[in-house]
Order: structure tokens, then C-alpha cells, then sequence
């Protein structure tokens, strides 16, 4: 029987944060300092998570943090994901979200143990600019040596997540569409999102689809490419065919309605939304001795209760119960 929630949503892509602790303090996501962590699993313990749930219909898992790459082991559990199933007899579609950092050492030994696919998140295409975003200095470097590891490594396609915030960043949409088309990577534009530490988010720091579309626009002419029911991103290619740009409008274009995603924080916590104010204690139930049946029924019900929808900018809404480090984005 598939994964499915109340309004009828089919469950197939999963989201694994392996660690909350991560070496950038990017603005729209950290503060400056340390900040508290809510810790890590031993890896066999999210992978019997992940096995029961690609018995459930997942098909698709993304690890992500905090800074995965950060986490020692991170190559040992690709490849014992790799090993995994769906209930077609399939392997699965594995996917990393990383700040680049350490990519360029990791890119072909996580190539090797199965990894399928990278997303990078970079949100300037100048080195000053980079650092004060990130709030790290020389960080640029690596990761533009981290894709270009990857790409020689053959984890394709490399997509670019870049967090336009107005006032930082949004003078970057034309050098990272420069930067599509020269490296040969999927720039995708992610709108703001009220999930930082800072709380700094207000309406007027988003800045929105239609604007970034009129902006590259102006540049070169965009062709919207027909993108799948579950793609969260709209996809657009150039005219002459050189470059593919995407973007992530969950504040102007929500796309609830199409979510197929749950994900488990680094200490074993099922979010059925980004925006919940609650999670859900799978590893709670791992440490109570449940057998996998029982863990499935678990997971059945907690999914039933996934939200609808988000409710960002609107007067009812209520922040996250964590913001996204502690997620898992
Ligand atoms: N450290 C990894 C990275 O940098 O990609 C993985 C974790 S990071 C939390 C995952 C993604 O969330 C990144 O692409 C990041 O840009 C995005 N993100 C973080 N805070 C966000 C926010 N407030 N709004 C939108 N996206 C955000």
C-alpha cells in the first residue's frame, strides 16, 4: 500500500539530516554564533529508518544537515543506501545537499559508493560577496572546486541552490545566470523563506519568482521547460539551448499541493512539513524497542496528520518549531 497522507499526497521522497552542526553561518539560515544543536544518530540507526520507509514507497532519498559532509562515516552510509530497494526491486535515487566546502575531496569517493546526484547551495557568484554571506572567509574557492569535482566525477546533474534575500543577493541573478551557462550546472533561485535563526524574514526581503524571470530576461530570453507533477522547482532554459536555470517559489507559487516529501532531523525526528510546529519521535520508538511493523504503522499515522499547507505571509502564521539547520533543507 503507498505512503499516502489525507489529501491524497503520495509520500516518495525522504529527506535525511545526518547532522545540525555545519561549518557556514549563512544569514538567511544561522546566526552568527555556534548556536545549539539538538545532535546526531549513529548512522545504522537512520538507515533502518531509511529501510523501512523504501519499504513504504520512498524512492528517493536526499541527505542533507546541518553540513552532511562534515559528518566522518557520510561515504560508508551512501553506499549502504545504495544497497536499498524500493518496492519496485529498484535502487534508489540518491541525492546530497552540501555547502561545497568539502566536495572537492569527496565528490568521486561519494561518486564511487553510489551517490547519484549534488546540490550545492551557493548564494553569490563573487568571493567578497560569498564570505558575507556565508560569514567564512575563502570559502569560495572550495566550492567552486567542490562542483567542478563533481562534475569531472560524473554526479549529474549538479544543481546550484542560491537563497536570494533583497538587499544581499539579488544582484546575483544575472552573473549566476552567466555562471549556469559557463559551468554547466542548473542554477536554481530559492525565494526566502521564514525558517532562519536571525528572523530577519519579512515579505519585503523575498525576492519573488516573477521578478527573477523578468530580471534574466532582460539578459536573455527564458523558455519555461514542462516540469513534472512533483518537481518543486520551475524550470526554464535559454533560448539558444545553452543553460538551464530553475526556481523554488515557495512564498509566491506554494506548491504544497504537490509536496511528496517528509524528512527525519539529525536526532531521529519525522517533520511531515517544513513549517510544523511539531515532530514526530521515530527514533523514540527505535529506542523503545519497536519491531519495523510497528515503526511502519508509526509513520503510516504520522503522515496522515502532514499538514496542508504553509501559511507564510499570512496572519495566522505560526514560525517552525526549528529552524532549518535543525531541519534539514
Ligand atoms: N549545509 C547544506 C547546504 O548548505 O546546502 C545542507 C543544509 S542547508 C539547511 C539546505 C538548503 O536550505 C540550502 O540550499 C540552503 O540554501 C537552504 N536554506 C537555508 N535557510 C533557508 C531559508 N531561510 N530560506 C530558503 N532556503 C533556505
Amino acid at each position: 500500500m503507498p505512503l499516502t497522507d489525507k489529501f491524497g499526497r503520495a509520500i516518495t521522497d525522504l529527506r535525511i539530516s545526518i547532522t545540525d552542526r555545519c561549518n557556514y553561518k549563512c544569514i538567511y539560515c544561522r546566526t552568527g554564533n555556534d548556536g545549539a544543536i539538538y545532535g546526531d544518530l549513529p548512522f545504522p540507526e537512520y538507515l533502518r529508518m531509511a529501510r523501512v520507509l523504501c519499504g513504504m514507497g520512498i524512492s528517493k532519498v536526499r541527505i542533507t544537515g546541518g553540513e552532511p559532509l562534515l559528518r566522518k562515516g557520510v561515504i560508508d552510509f551512501v553506499r549502504s543506501l545504495a544497497e536499498l530497494r524500493n518496492t519496485q526491486g529498484e535502487p534508489l535515487d540518491l541525492a546530497v545537499t552540501t555547502n561545497g566546502d568539502l566536495l572537492a575531496e569527496m565528490a568521486q569517493p561519494l561518486k564511487d559508493a553510489g551517490l547519484n546526484r549534488v546540490t550545492v547551495s551557493m548564494d553569490a557568484v563573487d568571493p567578497d560577496r560569498f564570505a558575507r554571506i556565508t560569514r567564512v572567509a575563502n570559502g569560495y574557492h572550495n566550492v567552486l572546486a567542490g562542483i567542478r569535482a563533481a562534475r569531472s566525477a560524473g554526479l549529474w546533474p549538479i544543481k546550484v541552490n542560491c537563497v536570494l534575500m533583497r538587499g544581499f543577493n539579488e544582484d546575483q541573478i544575472i552573473p549566476f545566470a552567466m555562471f549556469a551557462r559557463e559551468e554547466g550546472v542548473v542554477v536554481r533561485f530559492i525565494e526566502f523563506m521564514p525558517l532562519e535563526e536571525e528572523r530577519v524574514w519579512a515579505p519585503d526581503t523575498v525576492v519573488p519568482l516573477d521578478e527573477i524571470v523578468a530580471r534574466i530576461n532582460e539578459y536573455r530570453r527564458l523558455v519555461e521547460i514542462p516540469h513534472q507533477r512533483s518537481e518543486t522547482a520551475r524550470r526554464y532554459r535559454f533560448e539558444d539551448g545553452i543553460g538551464e536555470m530553475g526556481i523554488i517559489a515557495p512564498v509566491s507559487h506554494p506548491f504544497c499541493g504537490r509536496c511528496s516529501r517528509i524528512r527525519i532531523t539529525s536526532d531521529g525526528k519525522i517533520r511531515t512539513c517544513l513549517f510544523s510546529a511539531w515532530d514526530h519521535d521515530l527514533y523514540g520508538q527505535m529506542q523503545r524497542g519497536a519491531s519495523d511493523a510497528e515503526l511502519s504503522a508509526f509513520i503510516r499515522d504520522v503522515v496522515q496528520r502532514k499538514e496542508e499547507r504553509h501559511h507564510i505571509g499570512e496572519p495566522d502564521f505560526v514560525p517552525a518549531s526549528r529552524t532549518m539547520v535543525h531541519i534539514g533543507g
